[in-house]
């Protein structure tokens, strides 16, 4: 017996009778038994115990509804590295890629104040080696008296700062109902930590027909196995998009151990891990596991030196005044200083 899962992306919105005729082709009673998946509107999964699948793939494949089929065998996954091991390089823009052998430098404050605030920030980061501003527009807060974001104002800002400096920028979305909103702005929709379980955002996110590349953060309580099935969730919806390059960056930034004076323990042995294990790039996010900007360039550099394909950091003018996150922002000159060490390690990792 054949153990597989199938990919079957229809036509949208899927037409129940086509649903029920390829069930019944892979000997399924109906849409209620447990090893079918009906996602959104038009993708299909069926986890599958049996012989002949590959025929039963061939031959939906030419039925009139069917976009596109494909095959997993059991226990491999989309985001998986394939037999002949190879690296993506996710292009932001014409001039601007994601992915070996660049090394990736992403600024920019926490969360966007003004518009004065980030387009100052924006410029001064590049000046210092930055190719792509960071901002919050829709802040996730633990707390929901604090500081929320600006909302579409901080994505009108974000805007401007690239008009002004040619950054492009990465900005996080929160809620599906938001996408297409953040989508219109972003070249790069980050999806924090703390969505990373929230599958319905991440299938949305994938699958969303404007394509942009997205930057996925490792929940703090995530294991590799989690956050590897989270990136699973985007490239399923990049299936059902039709779109065959995954686009997706992902993102190390701390997890919880047993340093309880330490925001978070930067966890540096999964980024050569996620790196073996999938083609996609794999960055590092310094400045949340400090909590401290004392702490942010020895991760910064340790992550460096471990591989990663990038760094993301919380840089301001005026790093005391952050409205976020004050005590791990660095200034323009502790960037500049980070950066130029960082770029001799990349180099000599890279050799
Ligand atoms: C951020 O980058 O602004 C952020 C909130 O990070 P994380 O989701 O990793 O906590
Ligand atoms: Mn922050």
């Amino acid at each position: 017996m054949e153990k597989a899962t199938l990919l079957i992306s229809l036509i949208e919105p899927a037409d129940g009778s086509l649903v029920r005729r390829i069930l019944t082709r892979f000997q399924l009673a109906n849409e209620e038994d447990p090893s079918f998946r009906l996602h959104g509107k038009g993708l299909m999964t069926l986890r599958l115990e049996q012989e002949g699948v590959d025929d039963g793939l061939e031959e939906i494949r030419a039925w009139p509804g069917v976009r596109r089929v494909a095959k997993l065998a059991s226990g491999q996954r989309l985001s998986q590295m394939p037999a002949t091991p190879r690296r993506e390089r996710v292009a932001v823009t014409p001039d601007f890629r994601i992915g070996a052998p660049d090394f990736a430098l992403i600024a920019g404050p926490c969360s966007v104040e003004s518009q004065t605030q980030v387009t100052e920030i924006a410029a001064a980061v590049k000046e210092a080696g930055a190719r792509m501003l960071r901002g919050g527009a829709f802040k996730p807060r633990t707390s929901p008296y604090e500081f929320g974001g600006l909302g579409r104002r901080g994505l009108e800002y974000l805007a401007a700062a690239r008009a002004a400096t040619g950054l492009p920028i990465v900005t996080e979305v929160l809620h599906r109902d938001e996408l297409d909103l953040v989508a219109e702005y972003a070249d790069v929709l980050q999806i924090g930590s703390r969505s990373m379980y929230n599958n319905a955002l991440l299938f949305a996110a994938g699958r969303h027909p404007a394509g942009k590349p997205i930057l996925l953060k490792r929940a703090f309580s995530a294991t590799i196995t989690e956050v590897l099935e989270a990136a699973e969730h985007i490239l399923l919806g990049r299936f059902q998009a039709g779109l065959d390059e995954p686009r997706l960056i992902l993102c190390e930034r701390g997890i919880r151990l047993f340093n309880d004076l330490l925001r978070f323990s930067f966890d540096v042995s999964a980024i050569p891990h996620l790196r073996a294990r999938t083609p996609l790039p794999v960055i590092a996010d310094p400045s949340h596991p400090a909590g401290d900007r004392r702490y942010v360039e020895p991760l910064a550099l340790a992550a460096t030196a471990a591989g990663a394909d990038g760094l993301i950091v919380e840089v301001s003018n005026y790093p005391y005044q952050a409205w976020c996150d004050s005590a791990q922002c660095l200034s323009i000159d502790e960037f500049r200083r980070l950066t130029d060490k960082a770029k001799v390690i990349a180099r000599t990792v890279r050799d």
